[in-house]
């Protein structure tokens, strides 16, 4: 696919057991990068790694808070300490709910700001000291699809306001990075073959599947490969985008 050996990667998130995260840290480990899998839950950043180191890759676990400053600059100098740079930052933690504007509290709303916006300003701050020495970096930060269309079949519309946070946030980001050597971009996955899809009961399934074009949901494979585009090389001209990956949902 794209050439990633001597760079690292964090991924963050990337410790649950079926979700997007883990996909992506074991499809850039297998393109050579040494990734970092940062997760709140340990007991899947162990898994994670262990699959990684298993086939060959090279892999660091680390627990992670997005939502702390002191967490994510720990995370940085534990990276730092073992592998000396950072190439690639994947904002993958999220967090969502189901919920109505009717019935939202304030407390919602920052609880899924807290993760999915001021946890991936803490985490992307922490690490642009580092990519800007190096004169080098690759950040991509997970929206979706549910940021341009509203009403996401799991998601409220805090979850969809977070996301389009995030659009705005890194696009702010590109410009003023651009002359650093690092490039900001980010995908927005409709829907993905993860747990929470099949915990759907069989008719709402079928309602969702009818609005989308091409009659699926998006595979963890399908978004990771995307996303080994953007944190490659042969990506180096593109900053400031956003790949749709939603099977035709949004167009
Ligand atoms: P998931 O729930 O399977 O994984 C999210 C991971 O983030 C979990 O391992 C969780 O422990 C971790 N996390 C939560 N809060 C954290 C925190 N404060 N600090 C560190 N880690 C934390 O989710 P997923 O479905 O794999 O989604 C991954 C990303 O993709 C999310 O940002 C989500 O919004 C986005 N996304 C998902 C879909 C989908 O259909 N699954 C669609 C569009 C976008």
């Amino acid at each position: 696919m794209f050439e990633l050996e001597n760079r690292v990667a964090i991924v963050t998130g990337s410790g649950s057991k079926k979700g997007i995260g883990r996909t992506i840290a074991l499809t850039l480990a297998k393109q050579g990068a040494a990734v970092v899998i940062a997760d709140l839950n340990m007991d899947g950043v162990h898994e994670v790694v262990n699959e990684i180191k298993e086939a060959g890759g090279k892999a660091l676990g680390v627990e992670l808070n997005v939502t702390s400053k002191e967490s994510n600059e720990a995370m940085v100098e534990k990276v730092l300490q073992t592998y000396g740079r950072i190439d690639i930052l994947v904002n993958n933690a999220g967090i969502s709910q189901k919920v109505t504007v009717q019935d939202m509290t304030l407390e919602d709303i920052n609880k899924v700001f807290n993760v999915n916006m001021f946890g991936l300003f803490l985490c992307t701050q922490s690490v642009l000291k580092t990519m800007k020495n190096q004169k080098y970096g690759r950040i991509v930060s997970l929206s979706s699809v549910s940021a341009k269309r509203g009403g996401g079949v799991f998601g409220g519309p805090h979850y969809s306001a977070s996301k389009a946070a995030v659009l705005g946030f890194s696009k702010n980001l590109a410009r003023e990075v651009a002359l650093d050597g690092i490039t900001v971009n980010c995908v927005a996955p409709g829907l993905v073959n993860t747990d929470i899809w099949k915990s759907l009961p069989e008719d709402e399934a079928k309602k969702v599947i009818g609005g989308i074009p091409m009659g699926r949901p998006g595979e963890t494979e399908e978004i990771a490969a995307t996303i080994a585009f953007l944190v490659s090389q042969e990506a180096s001209y593109i900053t400031g985008e956003e790949i749709d990956i939603n099977g035709g949902s949004h167009m």
